[in-house]
């Protein structure tokens, strides 16, 4: 039998780092190189993960494997379900290092501080030079990040997103914005109709790997939430960039006009599904944003769409990301509002008779994607209305969406959508009452309630909660100028109006405590 090579780097390669050109990969020998991938379930139980999202990260990971192996690297592939496994990342890497006696480690920089802990602790612990490499995959670095925040008082996206053009090149006509403007939005916010020629996303039918991993997690899992029914997400890179293909040819085009929209059973609209691979590594954001660019300078796509396609992506994609890492371990515990009550349990089941919610809930249990709005403008707007523990919030957003890893999930959910660090990332709460979801919707239109009325039987719930919202949290909001607006319409109110609106709105959370079936 000839011998195995010396290993003389270890490279633990990590679930969300599932791509090629990882910098703890670039310029190394895979003569002399053992890259050690880890399935453990401190990472598969840390949240009780929607049931989709282990399936498709396990998948993606052990098809990653075999990418590598053909590229002629030598991969040590830990499972599970592997007898030995000791269930966490160092545990394996002390295994690993046991089988490799490697000379150093070197590791690409973890998504989150609970991971980075770890990483930073395995020099002292294991006594072996261990390099941890920052994760270029990202445009601006922690670094450039701080550099751009410090000394400002607000950390405003729009100025942060149009450094970023300029630092890329994207959208640029020398100096100037293409078009001459930096930002199209306000072209961008239309309700849409449904027609016989919308995109549809690739399915892509489960291979042996997949099916095998399937079965894994309904015996291992059965009581996490969501379904694997029918999984046909992308596992691969070549099928990432396969639906990549075919959202810029189907949808980019509109992506911009119809980005807020939502309808009743369109679950993709014009959006890319992109997030879970571009989070885990099998698409590269700025290859992506390039391709968009292509197609706009090619004539085949309108710059409203690709700006908004850009500005999501090196834009807030990049912001949330510098947020989470400057703000520290403890954003996580931010509670502006003071909010306690619990998430009610149709978070979980979809159990409701509010149609707006039952869509973006049976939808987001079903795939484990539901598109921006629908997160941030229904079950977010909804969670915060009610007063919902933004700790809580977060967790069920870190379990149930595909896309979900602490850096992206974390500023998204307690910051912009809760305003748990008081308007860090917005200047004033993503509140709205029914009238903003009539407007971008069709859900109105099929629901029980009736969303021009904010008391009595049948009103829609959003519309009281909304105002007894402003009401409830005038201490902290009044102030705001961007809600002096609603404040005058509260005050305007006839006191017996106000006090039937705060009535309604009690009458709801009392409904929702009776149920007695509130999450966490
Ligand atoms: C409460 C809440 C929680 C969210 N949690 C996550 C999460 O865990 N992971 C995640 O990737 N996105 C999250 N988002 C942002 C956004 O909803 C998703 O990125 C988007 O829905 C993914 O679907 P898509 O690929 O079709 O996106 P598209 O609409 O096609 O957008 C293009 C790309 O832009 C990026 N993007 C857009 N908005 C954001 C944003 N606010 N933050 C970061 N990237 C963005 C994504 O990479 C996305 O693929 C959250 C938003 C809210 C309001
Ligand atoms: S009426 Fe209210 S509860 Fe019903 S879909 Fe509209 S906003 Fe949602």
């Amino acid at each position: 039998m000839p011998t195995p090579p010396a290993c003389d780097t270890l490279v633990p390669v990590l679930g969300d780092q599932l791509s090629p050109e990882l910098s703890s990969l670039r310029d190394r020998d895979p003569a002399t190189t053992v890259i050690l991938m880890m399935e453990v379930v401190d990472e598969t139980t840390y949240v009780r993960h929607h049931k989709r999202k282990l399936a498709f990260i396990l998948s993606a990971m052990r098809h990653h494997a075999e990418a590598l192996r053909a590229d002629g690297w030598t991969v040590d592939y830990v499972r599970l379900d592997d007898p030995d496994n000791s269930g966490s990342f160092t545990g394996e890497v002390a295994r690993a290092l046991t089988r490799h006696a490697p000379a150093r480690i070197a590791v690409t920089e973890a998504g989150e501080w609970r991971v980075a802990a770890m990483l930073e602790a395995w020099e002292t612990l294991f006594g072996v030079p261990v390099a941890i490499l920052p994760d270029d995959r990202f445009i601006a670095s922690h670094a450039d990040f701080d550099e751009w925040a410090n000394g400002k008082s607000t950390l405003v996206m729009e100025f942060f997103y149009r450094d970023m053009r300029r630092r890329t090149g994207l959208l640029m006509d020398g100096k100037k914005p293409a078009g001459d403007r930096w930002n199209f939005d306000k072209e961008n916010r239309k309700p849409a109709v449904a027609d016989l020629f919308m995109p549809r996303p690739l399915a892509f039918p489960p291979d042996a790997i997949t099916r095998d991993v399937l079965g894994l997690i309904a015996a291992r899992f059965p009581d996490n939430p969501g379904s694997l029914d029918r999984f046909d997400y992308a596992v691969t890179a070549e099928q990432a960039q396969a639906q990549a293909d075919n959202f810029m040819r189907q949808a980019l085009p509109k992506f911009g006009d119809y980005e807020d929209a939502m309808l009743t059973g369109e679950r993709h609209l014009w959006h890319s599904i992109l997030s879970p691979y571009l989070n885990a590594g099998l698409l590269d954001p700025l290859d992506l944003c390039r391709r968009a660019e292509a197609e706009y300078r090619a004539g085949r796509a309108p710059l409203n769409s690709v700006e908004g396609y850009v500005r999501q992506i090196i834009g807030w994609r990049e912001y949330m990301r510098g947020i989470y890492w400057r703000e520290g371990p403890d954003y996580v515990h931010r509670n502006f509002f003071g909010n306690t009550r619990k998430l009610p349990g149709f978070y979980w089941t979809g159990e409701t008779d509010m149609h707006c919610m039952k869509e973006a809930l049976d939808q987001t249990l079903d795939t484990a994607h539901a598109h921006h709005i629908q997160r941030l403008m229904v079950t977010g707007n909804y969670a915060l209305l009610i007063g919902a523990d933004p700790f809580d919030v977060h967790l069920w957003y870190l379990e149930i969406y595909i896309d979900a890893y602490e850096w992206v999930s974390l500023p998204n959910t307690l910051g912009m959508s809760q305003f748990g660090d008081g308007g860090l990332l917005g200047s004033k709460p993503y509140a709205g009452s029914g009238k903003y979801i009539d407007r971008m919707s069709d859900y109105c239109r099929r629901c029980r309630y009736d969303v021009s009325r904010r008391t009595g039987e049948g009103a829609c719930p959003f519309n009281a909660l909304y105002w007894d919202f402003l009401d409830r949290n005038e201490d902290k909001l009044r102030g705001n100028r961007r809600l002096a607006m609603p404040y005058r319409t509260w005050d305007r109110m006839a006191p017996a109006e106000r006090a039937a609106t705060r009535a309604q709105a009690a009458g709801h959370l009392q409904s929702l405590d009776e149920a007695g079936d509130a999450g966490y």
